[in-house]
């Protein structure tokens, strides 16, 4: 498993019943603790567990929900509690009986990461870059490993490679020096911009909400701005520019871009919090589809890719998470029955992505007509109107009402066909499977 965030830990999970050892291999030391760390560099920001991505997450590790309210996750009823301004107008709030777990990013991945991490098969290589992959039996079989910061290099030998690397993936290199064309790429770049930070609510606060929402609406505005309640009792605030129109990261220049936003009420409330760490920017936000399947002979014995490293996702909609935990479902959909059976085949391996392929468009199809409406606006160049869904719905608050439930919902529903078991016990031997077959002769398995 190359990459110790959410794809890579959940992909773990899904595999541990199946492999003798499952490595988990990361470029950074992972925390004792909920902390930030250099490798996701995102998670200073605003970051929504959408209730599809809950729902897998709780049916592929139990309990799990639990243990994130246990460390101070804040509840938060959909979307009864959310305060959105969307682009037709304020949204209805009523109890429509979606639950949301709210905490920062950096304790969702704590939690999970030392649920798998107890998983007896799973381990974690830290402080190594995966950097290649190992060729052979007609296609991977392994990583090229360097230590951080010397630079020892070493070599970790795989039944089966997963590259859950993130956006910086290098796969698309890695697979060109095993003498394969990469993929083609779709790439959208809104030139998004984030800046946050946290903040203790002032002793006052018992408004009936918990979570603000206020979203851009061009051509009058591209900026937005998000509270989140989060652990400890406390607000995550992330301002966000379309365009190259950045938020700034001074502290009274952030106040000052949150002043322009579409309601004065974060400008207000962010006034009488008290600030609990710096302001942090982001700016590495685009959409980016690699298109494997379009290469006939991509699909080699060894190889999978999930999360952001097969398709990189915006953060519009708050969706990149949930879309990951799916891919970890449909992959233990997939694969675990013929794991099960002892044989693993390309073809097992190219019917996760084909399942994916759809949703993942989907999803981004979206995000690039949102995307390419702010930056049309703030270009001068196109979408001077406001879109005719967002009018239509402006007229008919039933629809803003069935807006904010497919918000909450994220996306299309992906459903665990049976839990997986834990994990074997570390040492036990790898069930016999037949030698891998070259890829050009067609369905081929490797065990
Ligand atoms: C500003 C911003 C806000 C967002 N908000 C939301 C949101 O509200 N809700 C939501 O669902 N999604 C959101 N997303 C998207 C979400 O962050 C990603 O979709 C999600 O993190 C993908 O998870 P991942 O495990 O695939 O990759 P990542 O979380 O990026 O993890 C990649 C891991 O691989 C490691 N790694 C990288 N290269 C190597 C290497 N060569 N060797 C070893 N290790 C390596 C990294 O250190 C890291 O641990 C947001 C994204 C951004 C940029």
């Amino acid at each position: 498993m190359v990459g110790a965030s959410l794809a890579g830990l959940l992909a773990a999970r899904v595999l541990a019943p199946h492999f003798r050892e499952v490595v988990l291999v990361e470029r950074d030391r992972l925390p004792e603790a909920p902390a930030f760390r250099a490798g996701v560099p995102q998670s200073r920001h605003v970051h929504l567990l959408l209730v599809r991505g809950a729902r897998v997450l709780e049916a592929l590790l139990p309990g799990v929900l639990g243990a994130l309210r246990a460390a101070g996750a804040v509840d938060v009823e959909w979307p009864r509690d959310l305060l959105w301004l969307g682009a037709s107008g304020w949204s209805l709030r009523w109890s429509g009986g979606l639950r949301l777990v709210s905490c920062r990013r950096e304790l969702l991945e704590w939690v999970v990461r030392r649920r798998v991490l107890a998983l007896p098969p799973v381990r974690a290589v830290q402080g190594v870059d995966a950097v290649g992959l190992l060729p052979g039996r007609g296609g991977v079989a392994g990583v090229r490993l360097r230590a951080r910061p010397a630079g020892a290099r070493s070599e970790l030998a795989a039944d089966l490679v997963v590259d859950a690397s993130g956006r910086g993936s290098p796969a698309p290199a890695w697979l060109q020096a095993l003498g394969y064309a990469p993929p083609r790429e779709t790439v959208v770049d809104s030139l998004l911009g984030y800046a946050s930070g946290a903040f203790a609510p002032p002793a006052a606060f018992a408004p009936d909400w918990r979570l603000l929402v206020l979203q851009a609406r061009p051509p009058a505005t591209t900026r937005a701005g998000v509270l989140l309640p989060v652990e400890g009792g406390h607000w995550l605030a992330t301002l966000v520019g379309v365009g190259g129109d950045y938020p700034p990261t001074d502290a009274g220049a952030f106040l000052a871009f949150a002043r322009t936003l579409r309601s004065p009420l974060l400008y207000e409330w962010l006034l009488l919090a008290r600030p609990l760490t710096p302001v942090a920017g982001y700016r590495r936000t685009e959409n980016r589809l690699r298109h494997y399947d379009a290469l006939r002979r991509w699909y080699r014995p060894g190889l999978l890719l999930i999360g952001d490293a097969a398709h990189t996702m915006s953060p519009v909609g708050a969706v990149g998470i949930t879309v990951a935990l799916q891919d970890a479902a449909v992959a233990a959909n997939v694969l675990g029955p013929r794991l099960r059976g002892g044989r693993l085949g390309l073809a097992d391996l190219a019917a996760v992505q084909r399942r994916r392929e759809g949703p993942v468009r989907l999803v981004q199809a979206y995000q690039r007509l949102l995307q390419g409406w702010m930056l049309g606006t703030r270009r001068g160049v196109a979408a001077r109107r406001v879109p005719l869904g967002f009018r239509v719905q402006a007229r008919v608050p039933l629809l803003r009402a069935l807006a904010a439930q497919i918000l909450g919902l994220g996306g299309w529903p992906v459903r665990l066909r049976a839990a997986p078991p834990p994990g074997l016990p570390a040492g036990r031997p790898p069930r016999p499977g037949p030698a891998p077959a070259a890829v050009e002769e067609g369905p081929d398995a490797f065990g």
